[in-house]
C-alpha cells in the first residue's frame, strides 16, 4: 500500500511517499529556518500560514518524484501531535481532506514516534528491543522500545532539551538560529579542555536528564571572555558540545546496563550531531553492542518519518483499515507512551 505522509508540527514541511513493502520512495521537505532567523526563533502565526503556503506545492512534488499520482494512494498520515497546535492543523486538515475526498484511511501519527522510527529507514536496520535515545528540539527521551507502538519511557529531562541546550548556548554566543548546527561547526575549530562546564546528572542513579545549569554556566564564561577573542569563542563552543554529548552518552549507557540490552537506536536532530554519532559508535563497539542513526538528512523533521512510522503501523495490523473519519484533532500535547496501542485518534 503507498501511504501519503504530511508533517507540519513546527517550522518544516514535509510530505513523503512510502510504499509499506518497498520503503521510502520520494519526500519533499521546506524549512521555514530562514524566515525565523530574524526572530530568533519560531514564531508560531507565521509558521502556520508559511506551512499553508507550501504544503501542497510539497504535495505535488513529492508524487511527482515517486512517479504516482493521488489515485496510487491507499492512506494519508499526518503529524497529529505534539507541537504547535496552528501548524499542525495545517497538516492535519490538508491530510484528513485528501483522505475524505478519495475515501482513504487516515492515520494520526505521534510526532517523535516518526523520529523514533526513522532510524529503521537506513541501513543496517534495527531488530526490536532496543533501547532509543530521543534527541531533539523539544525533548530528551530514553525509551524502551518492544515493537511499534510498544514505547515504555526509561527518563527525560527536567528543564532544557539537549537540542534546547545547543540551541540556547549557541544564542549566548551569538551564533543565531538554529543553534545546534553552528554551533558544533565553531566547536570543530575550539579546544574543549579550556573550559570546565558543569554536567548535570551525570552521576545519578537515573536516566534523567538536566540542561538548564549547563546553560547559566555558558552564561557566566561567555560574560568573562574578552570582547572579539574568536579562539575562546570556539574553546567554549568546544567545551559545551563536550559536555552535553558526554551526558548523552553515559545516560545511554547506563539505560542499556539497566535493561539489558545491546541495541541503541538515536532519534532527533540532535543525532545529527558528529561528535555524538562518533562517541557513541566507539562506547557501542567497546560493549559489544550496535549504534543506529537516522540518515543524516532525516534526523530534523521531515514527511519521510511520519509517512513510515504510518507503514510501520499498517503493517502491524494497528490501523483500521476501513475507518473512515469525518473529524480530526490535532494533539499540541501528547505522550508517545500513550500514542503506543491507539487504534487512531479521531
Ligand atoms: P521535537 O521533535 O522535540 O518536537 P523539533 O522537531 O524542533 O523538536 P528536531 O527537528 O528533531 O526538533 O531537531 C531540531 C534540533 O536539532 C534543534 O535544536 C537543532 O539545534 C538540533 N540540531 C540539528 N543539527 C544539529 C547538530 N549537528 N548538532 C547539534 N544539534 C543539532
Ligand atoms: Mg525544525
Ligand atoms: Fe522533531
Amino acid at each position: 500500500m503507498i501511504v501519503l505522509g504530511f508533517e507540519s508540527s513546527c517550522d518544516e514541511t514535509g510530505v513523503a511517499v512510502v510504499d509499506a513493502d518497498r520503503g521510502l520512495l520520494a519526500h519533499a521537505l521546506y524549512s521555514q529556518i530562514e524566515m525565523h532567523q530574524e526572530y530568533g526563533g519560531v514564531v508560531p502565526e507565521l509558521a502556520s500560514r508559511d506551512h499553508v503556503r507550501r504544503i501542497l506545492p510539497l504535495t505535488r512534488q513529492a508524487l511527482t518524484d515517486a512517479g504516482l499520482t493521488l489515485d496510487d494512494v491507499g492512506a494519508v498520515a499526518y503529524t497529529a501531535g505534539p507541537g504547535l497546535a496552528g501548524a499542525l492543523l495545517v497538516g492535519a486538515s490538508v491530510a484528513q481532506a485528501i483522505a475524505w475526498s478519495r475515501d482513504l484511511p487516515s492515520i494520526a501519527i505521534h510526532h517523535l514516534e516518526g523520529h523514533l522510527l526513522s532510524p529503521l529507514l537506513a541501513t543496517p536496520r534495527p531488530d526490536f528491543p532496543f533501547v532509543a535515545l530521543l534527541v531533539s528540539g523539544g525533548h530528551t527521551q530514553l525509551m524502551r522500545v518492544d515493537g511499534v507502538g510498544d514505547y515504555t519511557l526509561l527518563g527525560e529531562t527536567l528543564d532544557d532539551a539537549a537540542g534546547e541546550a545547543f540551541d540556547k548556548s549557541a544564542k549566548l554566543m551569538g551564533l543565531g538560529y538554529p543553534g545546534g548546527p553552528a554551533l558544533s561547526r565553531l566547536a570543530e575549530q575550539g579546544d574543549a579542555s579550556r573550559f570546565d562546564l558543569p554536567r548535570p546528572k551525570l552521576h545519578s542513579p537515573d536516566l534523567d536528564f538536566s540542561f538548564s545549569g549547563l546553560k547559566t554556566a555558558v552564561l557566566i564564561k561567555m560574560k568573562s571572555l574578552p570582547e572579539g577573542d574568536e579562539q575562546a569563542k570556539a574553546d567554549l563552543a568546544a567545551a559545551t558540545q563536550n559536555a552535553i554529548v558526554e551526558v548523552l552518552v553515559a545516560k545511554s549507557v547506563k539505560a542499556l546496563q539497566q535493561t539489558g540490552l545491546k541495541r541503541l537506536v538515536i532519534a532527533g536532530g540532535v543525532g545529527a550531531n558528529r561528535l555524538l554519532r562518533e562517541r557513541l559508535a566507539e562506547r557501542l563497539t567497546r560493549l559489544r553492542g550496535q549504534a543506529y542513526f537516522p540518515p543524516l538528512e532525516l534526523c530534523t523533521d521531515n514527511g519521510a518519518m511520519i509517512a513510515f512510522a504510518a507503514a510501520m503501523r499498517l503493517k502491524a495490523g494497528m490501523v483500521d483499515v476501513d475507518s473512515r473519519n469525518t473529524a480530526f484533532t490535532v494533539k499540541p500535547r501528547w505522550n508517545l507512551e500513550d500514542a503506543g496501542k491507539r487504534p487512531e485518534v479521531a
